[in-house]
């Protein structure tokens, strides 16, 4: 079994900020935010500020800003932590943020252009990989794919997609939904067609590493859900999703201080 894991290694929160689409860009809409990738750091502009109201700065485990690459998110940030479940912890990779900024694209980008691939698929080939490789063991790999949008989970795999799920806890408190899920063994990277996005966005209050009080994960589905992430021989990566825009702000700064309150 994998040792325990440190605090600081245990979540890592990384914001990800995409271009400003040509729709915003032809509607005249100005950059707000900007990223200093060797700090880490995003600061936000308020398009509406006040008389000396200074741009607000937040930092973050490690930043992506619009001309970084798939590639660049995977190899730095989620590699280790796939590396890491390999090894046998358990490991979250999740993105959260505002409807539009990049959810979708930064958890399954574009299957067919290696490059545009996105982390579920690099992390597939790279399970998979190292499955194909080792010998005298075997394997089992489940995939589900859900989102939570407005307090309510949607299974994303299943054939009937409005339907909803419950979450449900067992007599010991182990939090699980029922999922469509494939299965496989031994086998190579499954065609698989995904559809939406793992988007979190939502009435999420819980922090999610920081309060652990009481019932500290019954504020919300999300943390519900992440409550076996975020427990022992467990690492976890949120990506806070953003966009770069002036009508983004209000989403941006509750995304931002979110990302933060999680950390
Ligand atoms: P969400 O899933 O959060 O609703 P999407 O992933 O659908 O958002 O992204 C919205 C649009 O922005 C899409 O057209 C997507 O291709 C584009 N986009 C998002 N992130 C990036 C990025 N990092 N680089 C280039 N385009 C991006």
């Amino acid at each position: 079994m994998a040792s325990k894991t440190k605090a600081s290694e245990a979540l890592k929160v990384v914001a990800r900020c995409r271009p400003l689409s040509r729709k915003e860009e032809a509607a005249g809409h100005e950059q707000i935010l900007t990223m200093d990738v060797k700090l880490g750091q995003v600061t936000l502009r308020n398009p509406r500020a006040a008389p000396g109201e200074l741009p607000k700065t937040f930092t973050f485990d490690a930043v992506y800003d619009p001309s970084s690459k798939q590639a660049d998110l995977y190899d730095e940030t989620v590699r280790p932590l796939v590396d890491s479940v390999l090894q046998g912890f358990n490991g979250t990779v999740f993105a959260y943020g505002q409807t539009g900024t990049g959810k979708t694209y930064t958890m399954q980008g574009t299957w067919v252009e290696p490059e545009l691939r996105g982390v579920i698929p690099n992390a597939f080939e790279h399970i998979f990989t190292h499955i194909s490789r080792s010998q005298n063991q075997q394997y089992l790999v489940r995939a589900s794919y859900l989102e939570i949008y407005q307090e309510e989970i949607r299974d994303l795999l299943s054939k009937e997609p409005g339907k909803r799920l419950e979450l449900k806890e067992t007599l010991r408190r182990v939090v699980y939904i029922r999922l469509s899920s494939f299965v496989t063994k031994n086998r190579g990277p499954k065609e698989a067609r995904f559809n939406l996005s793992l988007s979190t966005m939502g009435n999420v209050n819980g922090a999610l590493a920081g309060n652990r009080s009481t019932h500290p994960y019954r504020d919300s589905k999300l943390t519900r859900l992440l409550q076996d992430s975020l427990g022992r021989n467990a690492k976890t990566i949120m990506v806070a999703t953003l966009g770069p825009a002036s009508h983004s702000y209000d989403e941006s700064l509750s995304t931002l201080r979110f990302a933060n309150r999680a950390k």
